[in-house]
């Protein structure tokens, strides 16, 4: 096999070095970050360390296996639309999306450039918001990068959330979300009352279409990103490389792409083509806005937005993976922060059957001291943290 060794480091890893963090290793994700179970991996899936028959959850399902297991204090996740959160909350750690923006991205291999970020995970809240405060900060050799102010988040964390307004939106609550996921996550709002907040059921309306614009934008632009790939100048190139332009074009393609990559690929580009463009990407843009609005309305009544991180616990594996559809309804409440690009924490909230539950906290752009201290507050008066898996 041949391994691609970079020739450069990214700028997130750079500043790491820069503060003495010692990088041990890459872990497993799905390719090209497409997916929410690592299964589409090429090297296998990795398995839920608190059930060996589960998934961890992805596209970053390495990164929160290795810390549920001790394996590292802390790790690196790109979110585009939940693959740091989804696996932070199958696998029991914590995890956040920044403010898109936050975060330099020069390095990262691009999957969809107008909603992801790379972002801390960790096995407490402290550590989460001290790894943010390493990596966060304006770097100009990212076009996207904000110039916002230096904060220590770790200033931020107390153990109450004395006067803060949170809204339960119902759409996070929708069709698929099971039933322990819902108790879970309702105490977890009762908790949080009892810490200080006041909070107040809310409607978000055009988060019913979050998952389907997401899916239309995020494959556009992969489509687009990946079309580089062509073996010639870059990517993957098949060692017998015979005919002509075409042939050689598409058996670079075929072969160095994976089955739910090539789908990607293949769809995103329908949703740009001449004649589709409007009916699909245009329009996957009108919701986005929409969705952003909606938020912004929310925000000017609530501090945080709060639901599950996930619909229903770690499946098995092999469940969805036939089933690309069911696999996408996973994401149906992580993707909204990534089109609206607001910062948003899963924080451990419990657990079904031995399996983990998260709950997501979401908060207005460039507010992740908010998402931060009611995660801390959440996470110093309950049992969760303290749980580790059981893996031989
Ligand atoms: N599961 C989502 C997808 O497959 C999100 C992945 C990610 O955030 N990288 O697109």
């Amino acid at each position: 096999m041949r391994i691609f060794v970079p020739p450069y480091d990214a700028e997130v890893i750079e500043r790491i070095k820069r503060e003495d963090g010692v990088i041990i290793g890459k872990t497993n994700m799905d390719e090209f970050a497409m997916g929410s179970s690592t299964e589409t991996s090429y090297f296998g899936p990795t398995r839920n360390p608190w059930n060996l028959s589960r998934v961890p959850g992805g596209s970053s399902g390495g990164s929160a296996a290795c810390i549920a297991t001790d394996e590292a204090v802390l790790a690196l996740g790109t979110d585009t639309g939940g693959s740091i959160r989804c696996p932070a909350s199958y696998c029991s750690v914590v995890g956040l999306k920044p403010t898109y923006g936050l975060v330099s991205r020069y390095g990262l291999i691009a999957y969809a450039n107008s909603l992801e970020q790379i972002g801390p995970m960790a096995k407490d809240v402290y550590d989460c918001a001290l790894f943010l405060t390493v990596i966060a900060g304006h770097d100009s050799k990212d076009g996207t990068s904000v110039n916002a102010a230096p904060k220590d988040y770790t200033k931020f964390l107390k153990d109450n959330v004395e006067g803060f307004k949170i809204g339960v939106p119902r759409e996070f609550f929708g069709e698929g979300t099971s039933d322990a996921v819902k108790k879970q996550v309702w105490s977890g709002i009762h908790k949080l009352e009892e810490l200080g907040a006041v909070y107040e059921e809310t409607s978000l309306p055009s988060l019913e279409h979050s998952l389907a614009a997401y899916y239309i934008v995020a494959m556009s632009e992969a489509s687009s990103n990946l079309a580089r790939y062509d073996g010639l100048r870059y990517g993957y190139r098949v060692d017998k490389d015979e005919g002509n332009w075409a042939t050689v074009y598409s058996q670079n393609r075929r072969i160095g792409f994976g089955a739910e990559v090539r789908r990607r690929i293949i769809l995103g580009t329908y949703a740009l083509s001449a004649g589709y463009y409007n009916k699909y990407y245009l329009k996957a843009l009108k919701v986005r806005t929409l969705i952003r609005r909606n938020f912004e309305e929310a925000f000017k009544k609530f501090d945080v937005l709060i639901g599950p991180t996930m619909p229903f616990p770690p499946f098995k594996i092999g469940e969805k993976i036939k089933d690309p559809l069911a696999l996408y309804m996973s994401d149906v409440d992580t993707v909204s922060a990534n089109l609206a690009g607001l910062p948003a924490i899963s924080v451990p909230c419990g657990f079904t059957n031995g399996l983990p539950i998260g709950m997501q906290i979401m908060a207005p752009p460039l507010r992740e001291d908010l998402t931060l201290q009611a995660a801390y507050a959440f996470e110093q008066n309950t049992p969760y943290k303290n749980r580790k898996p059981t893996v031989n």
